[in-house]
């Protein structure tokens, strides 16, 4: 999980820039009755983001039309996101590219694909208010956007991490095991901080199971250790042992699967005396 800063964009501004080339005059203005419940609820949003209490917003929950089925403003909400914000040449465009951009291209869900939508971290079904709100809109990628889907949190424990609000890049939280004969293998896990609350822990629990991000670490290994396993077939023990070394030191603590695959191949006497001759089952 990557933390990106916090969208400078307020969602007031971005609603009426969104709304500003709605036509007839009667439909924008309609909407334009929306703009302060749409402020009010992202102020809400943006302080239980910050407490890491999404799971409060229930007052938020299928407003402003509620239990009434003929209203017609929460799907006017959502289709001023599709419509109006996230289509090519609409008026909120620019807007959008301007969110998707921070993330550089790697999505900060996985810290492994491409960047290329915008996920809501609050899901517009559920939370039409919060559709254009910039800090419930996180870059991501395909795969990540789909795996999160239309969940919602319904507890503190259940809440993936937020890349604009949580940061734990000072610890070191992903690890790699290694599987020894007779089917060596490399798993990715979770190693809590001993200073994070178990709220905390569950939260990244939560977050690496949502995008399966052992599976996607996982898939990665084949081909690394492939050319690995090639580099140093023919090495001494202790060119190998140092080659390893080097490697984990130059990841240092960060928390990519790399980095955790090199500091678990550093660390195995097995993988370091003949684990780099087998073949492994990845
Ligand atoms: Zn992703």
């Amino acid at each position: 999980m990557k933390p990106l800063p916090l969208p400078a964009l307020d969602a007031r501004t971005t609603y009426a820039s969104c709304i500003s080339k709605t036509r007839p005059a009667k439909a924008k203005a309609r909407l334009k009755e929306l703009e302060d419940q749409v402020a009010a609820a992202a102020a809400d949003y943006e302080k239980a983001a910050a407490a890491a209490a999404l799971h409060t917003l229930g007052h938020l929950e299928n407003q402003p039309d509620g239990d009434d089925e003929n209203a017609t403003s929460n799907k006017a909400l959502i289709s001023c996101y599709t419509s109006r914000m996230a289509r090519k040449g609409s008026a909120g465009r620019s807007l959008y590219n301007q969110l998707l951009q921070a993330a550089k291209d790697l999505c900060p869900l996985c810290g492994h694909g491409y960047a290329n939508t915008l996920d809501h971290q609050l899901p517009k079904s559920s939370y039409p208010l919060l559709a254009i709100t910039p800090a419930n809109l996180v870059p991501a990628c395909l795969t990540c956007n789909h795996a999160k889907g239309e969940n919602a949190p319904a507890s503190a424990e259940e809440q993936t991490l937020h890349p604009y609000f949580d940061d734990i890049t000072d610890h070191v939280w992903l690890a790699a095991r290694l599987t020894e004969p007779p089917e060596p293998g490399v798993s990715f896990y979770v190693t809590p901080s001993p200073g994070w609350t178990p709220t905390l822990t569950a939260r990244v629990q939560q977050h690496f199971a949502t995008f399966k991000l052992g599976k996607l670490y996982a898939a990665q290994v084949g081909t690394e250790l492939g050319a690995l396993n090639d580099y140093l077939r023919d090495k001494p023990y202790r060119a190998i042992a140092d080659e390893l070394q080097h490697r984990a030191a130059s990841y240092g603590t960060r928390n990519s699967w790399q980095a955790a695959l090199y500091r678990a191949l550093a660390a195995s006497p097995w993988y370091v005396s003949s684990g780099y001759l087998n073949e492994w089952d990845t």
